[in-house]
């Protein structure tokens, strides 16, 4: 439930609405607006009668949110989130951030000639997994905190804003340290106790759709982090698992406008791993873009070849570079354009 204000109530009848709303048992979230205050009524898990508030001096309407996610949805905060995950990187607006680099972090010279490669091309923020969450334990599970150390290091040769994923509660602790942006990946999207410690931890979140889960559970996975105080939640398609083996994952693209629709949250879409092989990264990068994705994240490796994780879905330096040409085409065409950094002293 929401309590909206009129334009011309007092601070007095504010607090009044707050100290009703913890009467019944809940907790009053008053967000103030630019022309009035708007009181969210948090805690509750289903309706709640509102008419005594209704009738308090001060209070315009109350609207009742009808989604079981709500601090995520557009009923709650009608404008798009803006997400700054760095100075200029801005995800939610007209812009439209590239986030670029390898799969894994694999060592100075890798992350290094990849973050040159990728910032060249018109990246704004660097990928890499120091902590990578493999299908098999005996595949290279990421050089851990040294990964992090090298992430800082290309982050001081490029100026690019770090993204790089956290498996659990003591290393998201860790990555915060080191990250512009903690990256939940895919299997841990609905590790709860996870998302509740990166709601606590007042740093961006890139949270990625678990490989079988619906729109629905992804923003109530959102809505884990918004209900521990932190709204700062960039969303990520990357592909769920179909019955089609003709593709790593089916890249849902229809999930965008969905849920820029249901929500005030940006939303970015990942074709490297939604497809799975090089030769579709592109074109389904270019489509992303055009479906009005708030950016968008791609895996780049400067040997494709040696990688040591997801090498047949990176693309070459070459390759990124033609693809970042060709999306500031299509963004300009929907009246939105690729971020870009300022030149790097
Ligand atoms: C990754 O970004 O390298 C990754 C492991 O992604 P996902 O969680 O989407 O599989
Ligand atoms: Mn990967």
């Amino acid at each position: 439930m929401l309590v909206v204000m009129h334009v011309s109530a007092t601070q007095a009848d504010i607090d009044r609405v707050c100290d009703a709303v913890s009467a019944m048992g809940f907790q009053p979230l008053p967000m103030p607006g630019a022309q009035r205050t708007t009181v969210g009524l948090v805690g509750n898990d289903g309706r709640v009668d509102g008419s005594n508030i209704e009738a308090m001096p001060g209070v315009a309407e109350i609207i009742y949110v009808s989604s079981p996610f709500k601090q995520v949805s557009r009923e709650w905060r009608s404008a798009n989130t803006l997400v700054a995950i760095a100075p200029g990187v801005v995800f939610g607006g007209t812009d439209v951030p590239v986030i670029a680099g390898p799969c894994s972090v694999e060592s100075e010279a890798q992350i290094l000639a990849s973050a040159r490669a990728v910032r060249n091309a018109g990246a704004v923020a660097l990928r890499g997994g120091a902590f990578k969450p493999r299908s098999s334990p005996y595949s290279f599970q990421g050089l851990g905190k040294h990964g992090l150390e090298l992430l800082q290091l290309a982050k001081r040769e490029t100026g690019l804003a770090i993204v790089t994923e956290a498996m659990d509660d003591e290393g998201a602790h860790l990555v915060a340290e080191y990250a512009d942006c903690i990256q939940i990946g895919a299997r841990n999207m609905q590790n709860y106790s996870l998302l509740k410690t990166v709601g606590r931890l007042r740093k961006p979140v890139l949270l990625k759709r678990g490989m079988a889960a619906t729109v629905q559970e992804l923003l109530l996975s959102a809505e884990y982090i918004l209900s521990e105080g932190n709204d700062q939640v960039i969303l990520c398609e990357r592909g769920v698992r179909t019955w089609d083996p003709s593709s790593r994952n089916m890249f849902d693209l229809n999930c965008i406008p969905t849920v820029q629709k249901l929500s005030h949250l940006p939303i970015i879409a990942d074709p490297s791993h939604g497809t799975g092989i090089r030769d579709r990264v592109t074109p389904m990068a270019r489509a992303a873009v055009a479906a009005g994705a708030d950016g968008i994240i791609i895996e780049v490796h400067p040997d494709p070849n040696k990688a040591l994780s997801d090498g047949a879905q990176s693309l070459f330096p070459d390759q990124f570079a033609d693809l970042v040409r060709q999306l500031r085409q299509i963004s300009e065409a929907i009246g939105r354009s690729i971020s870009s950094l300022p030149v790097h002293a």
